[in-house]
């Protein structure tokens, strides 16, 4: 069976490779974090002291890791460091323009690449559910299937080089968006004497019906599992909105797309990060909101 090579053991990564590990898969993990490597060892990895042990005899490198700038970094080395043919997939969320050059860099050294986002957060990462959105070509798509399968539930091949990270871009700008006008809703209705429940009903089963209502709803009670009943513990945090809302803005500049709803949810998330919420839960945008309107 494939052995896999895992750099960046955290959050998203640790129980990543551990859901390979139990899949059958050997893996090799390394991490800059020495705690974090121990743990990835309690789960089965293979604790690597260097990018080259942990790239030694394997034929795929998966790499999960904070942005862009770290991604080149290390694929730099990564792709010099492999056989040609070696599958290196990056999961991480990244500019497109990095997930460009990363591809570029692998297809010099003739190894196949997949750009290769994920959605779900750190519960689907531990539960094996994530939703994998895949940039590359078909055949290596074909290869890196049962690899995503065992990390996965939802596995989509959105196209060639890059468009992977073009789809999360889109798909996170849609949330950040779609979380404010949840939470100005909330807002309104308290102003007006409507009780959370009585909005949850009606627009959990109407045209208002959306993921950040019926998922994640921003006020606790009608969806006891939210963050909101956990004040705001994310989750998904302020800072990792933040991160993915400005890609989808540079993503805009770099095409010529009017995103007016997208420039306003990333100057809402960076006010909402720099009142001290970049730890919070980003559902949490909604205390601003309501701050806002004179609490
Ligand atoms: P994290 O900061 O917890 O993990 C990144 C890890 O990379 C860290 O442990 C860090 O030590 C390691 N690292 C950095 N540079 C390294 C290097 N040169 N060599 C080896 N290791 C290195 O971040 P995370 O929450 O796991 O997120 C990872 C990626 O997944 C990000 O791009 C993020 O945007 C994306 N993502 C996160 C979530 C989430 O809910 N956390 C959800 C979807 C996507």
């Amino acid at each position: 069976m494939t052995s896999i090579g895992f750099i960046g053991l955290g959050h998203m990564g640790g129980p990543m490779a551990a859901n390979l590990v139990k899949a059958g898969y050997t893996v090799r993990g390394f991490d800059l974090s020495q705690a974090l490597l121990e743990q990835a060892r309690q789960t089965g990895v293979i604790p690597c002291a260097s990018l080259a042990e942990t790239v030694d005899a394997v034929d795929t490198v998966i790499t999960m890791l904070p942005a862009g700038k770290h991604v080149l970094s290390v694929w730099e080395e990564l792709v010099v460091s492999v056989p040609s043919g070696t599958l290196l997939i990056d999961c991480s969320t990244v500019d497109i323009d990095s997930a460009r050059k990363a591809h570029a860099m692998a297809a010099a050294e003739n190894c196949p690449s997949l750009d290769a986002p994920v959605s779900g957060g750190t519960g689907g990462a531990a539960a094996g559910t994530l939703t994998f959105m895949i940039g590359g070509h078909e055949n290596v798509f074909a290869k890196g299937q049962p690899i995503f399968a065992a990390m996965g539930k939802r596995i989509i091949h959105c196209g060639g080089a890059t468009a992977g990270q073009a789809a999360k871009i889109c798909n996170n700008m849609i949330l950040g968006i779609s979380m404010i006008a949840v939470g100005e809703a909330f807002v309104l209705g308290e102003k007006l004497g409507l009780t959370h429940q009585a909005l949850f009903d009606v627009a959990s089963v109407s045209s208002g019906q959306c993921w950040s209502l019926t998922t994640y709803c921003p006020v606790p009670g009608p969806v006891p599992t939210s963050p909101a009943n956990n004040d705001y513990q994310p989750g998904f945090a302020g800072a990792l909105m933040l991160k993915d809302l400005k890609l989808s803005q540079e993503a805009a500049a770099a095409t010529g797309a009017t995103t007016p709803l997208g420039a306003k949810a990333t100057e809402l998330y960076r006010l909402f990060n720099e009142l001290g919420n970049a730890d919070k839960d980003f559902s949490g945008i909604i205390n601003l909101l309501r701050e806002k309107s004179g609490g």
